[in-house]
């Protein structure tokens, strides 16, 4: 059922200005994801905060989009029932990957074909890719299989172009090209699949301790903030990073290191933290967290006609506040810098069906946003729209959800099981009155919702359609070569597209 009318009719791509035309090299990459986030979520959340569709803040950014996001292990999982050859990145066919014919060009409810249900959920489980290879993705330009972070998997007859092993990175090529600053701030562990895949590589992304001493020991990013914190208040088995570790980078003098302390209100603490490695000319560790690992998400009250959201405690930052950490550091950097900021507990919000938590996590995101908005559009400290690419991505759907009847300002859904339901105890919320419906309790194959502002959002236009014909879809590889070319160093793709049959030329 469609109950959008109004956004059917909005344009799926904004036209530029003729500032935004130039693409002249970007200083200041900025990527925000939303890990597991559709555009499902983004409208429940603009109705409960504005009561309308579009008014989160990076909803109003001037170029918005859609994405593929399928990886190796889906894309193989529909060869082999399609009978087809598994995936060889020198012959590939996109809707094998992704069949737009039967899911549709954009996200419900912007299209909805009848075989969507069945194409997205399938009987014999879940084909979608998971976080790791879609970070991989999107910060590598090449695809690869579930579970491997910057990572290149052995594919059937050897015809990998890298081979198994690392695949370089953004972070690596605008590091060493550029001398760019690297940033990941992710409000769910810093050792989690989607800030990893930018700054370490490994086969395994469940391999955290790994993962984390290679972030924090060899790869040194200026900024990282994120959860995983082993204290008392924490995660008790330093299941994130190891002790070890811990401890190495509390003694390292290029580190100023801020942490989770009972009783303190952890958006201070990080910001003093920043301004001390702004004027220390240091890097910064800020490392939060509770039981589950991530900053323990928002909540959204159900009070009709006055939404309301508040922090679940102190002790952690909001996403806004490490945005606003990162940028007050990796601004010092004269070359510039690229940061990745994840909201990555809307992806646990929807494991759990769990709509409360969804409505706070997807609100932190929206604040994080306009928290780098207002610091672009803030004049005195070198960042403008002409020399800044701000993305707002998801790196796959989960949940299928879908918004059956319509809910006003600060109203909620009846939900059943909350303090049941909910990541802690894995198990699915439920909704009798109906108002929301989840299909299923993982990652789902659809398109995502991009956004775009700055200078080089117009690159983004140039690869619209390119993989999909008829569609004007964007390939999460292509976010890298985006990327890539909006800082000035453009990147030729190292995937081929399978020859398509040539068609008939059009009729005068
Ligand atoms: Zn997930």
């Amino acid at each position: 059922m469609l109950i959008l009318a109004g956004l059917l009719s909005f344009p799926l791509r904004v036209a530029a200005s003729p500032a935004e035309a130039t693409t002249a090299p970007v200083r200041h990459l900025i990527l925000f994801i939303g890990d597991g986030r559709h555009l499902a979520h983004d409208i429940a959340t603009s109705r409960y905060l504005f009561g309308h569709d579009e008014g989160l803040s990076y909803q109003r950014l001037p170029w918005r989009g859609q994405m593929a996001t399928w990886d190796i292990t889906t894309y193989d999982q529909y060869a082999a029932e399609a009978g087809a050859a598994p995936y060889d990145p020198q012959a590939i066919e996109p809707n094998l990957g992704y069949d737009w014919r039967l899911g549709g060009r954009a996200p419900w409810p912007l299209d909805d074909p009848a075989t969507a249900v069945d194409y997205f959920l399938p009987f014999d489980g879940p084909h979608a890719t998971d976080s790791a290879s879609a970070a991989t993705a999107m910060v590598t330009g090449y695809k690869t299989v579930k579970g491997a972070i910057a990572w290149g998997p052995r594919t059937p007859g050897g015809s990998s172009t890298t081979g198994e092993g690392p695949l370089p990175t953004l972070a690596e090529l605008l590091r060493a090209r550029l001398g760019f600053a690297i940033g990941i701030v992710s409000t769910v562990p810093f050792s989690h699949a989607t800030p990893a895949a930018l700054v370490s590589h490994g086969p395994k992304r469940d391999d955290y301790p790994a993962l984390a001493a290679q972030i924090l020991g060899e790869t040194g990013p200026e900024v990282v903030i994120g959860g995983g914190f082993p204290g008392p208040s924490g995660t008790a088995d330093y299941q994130y990073l190891a002790r070890e570790t811990h401890d190495r980078v509390r003694a390292d003098p290029d580190y100023q290191v801020v942490e989770r302390q009972p009783g303190v209100d952890g958006t201070v603490s990080l910001l003093e933290a920043a301004q001390a490695a702004a004027n220390g000319g240091k890097k910064l560790f800020g490392l939060f967290g509770g039981p589950q690992g991530n900053f323990e998400s928002p909540l959204a009250h159900d009070l009709p006609g006055t939404p309301l959201l508040t922090r679940a405690t102190v002790e952690n930052p909001l996403l806004k506040d490490a945005v606003l950490a990162a940028l007050r550091v990796l601004t010092q950097d004269p070359e510039g810098f690229l940061l990745l900021a994840e909201q990555g507990d809307i992806d646990w919000a929807n494991h759990a069906n769990d709509f409360r938590r969804l409505i706070g996590t997807v609100w932190d995101l929206h604040e994080a946003v306009q928290t780098v908005i207002d610091y672009v559009n803030r004049p005195g400290d070198g960042m403008t729209w002409d020399n800044t690419l701000l993305l707002v991505v998801a790196d796959h759907a989960t949940g299928y959800t879908r918004l059956v009847s319509p809910l006003g300002p600060g109203d909620l859904p009846r939900q059943e099981g909350l303090g049941a339901c909910g990541y802690e105890r894995r198990e699915s919320c439920t909704y009798p009155d109906g108002e929301v419906s989840y299909g299923a309790t993982n990652h789902t194959n659809e398109p995502v919702p991009l956004h775009a502002a700055g200078a080089a959002a117009p690159l983004l236009a140039a690869v619209a359609g390119t993989w999909y014909p008829g569609t004007e879809l964007i390939d999460n590889t292509q976010l890298f070569q985006v990327m890539a070319a909006a800082v000035g160093l453009p990147q030729a793709s190292p995937l081929k597209l399978k020859a398509r049959a040539p068609t008939a030329p059009a009729k005068p």
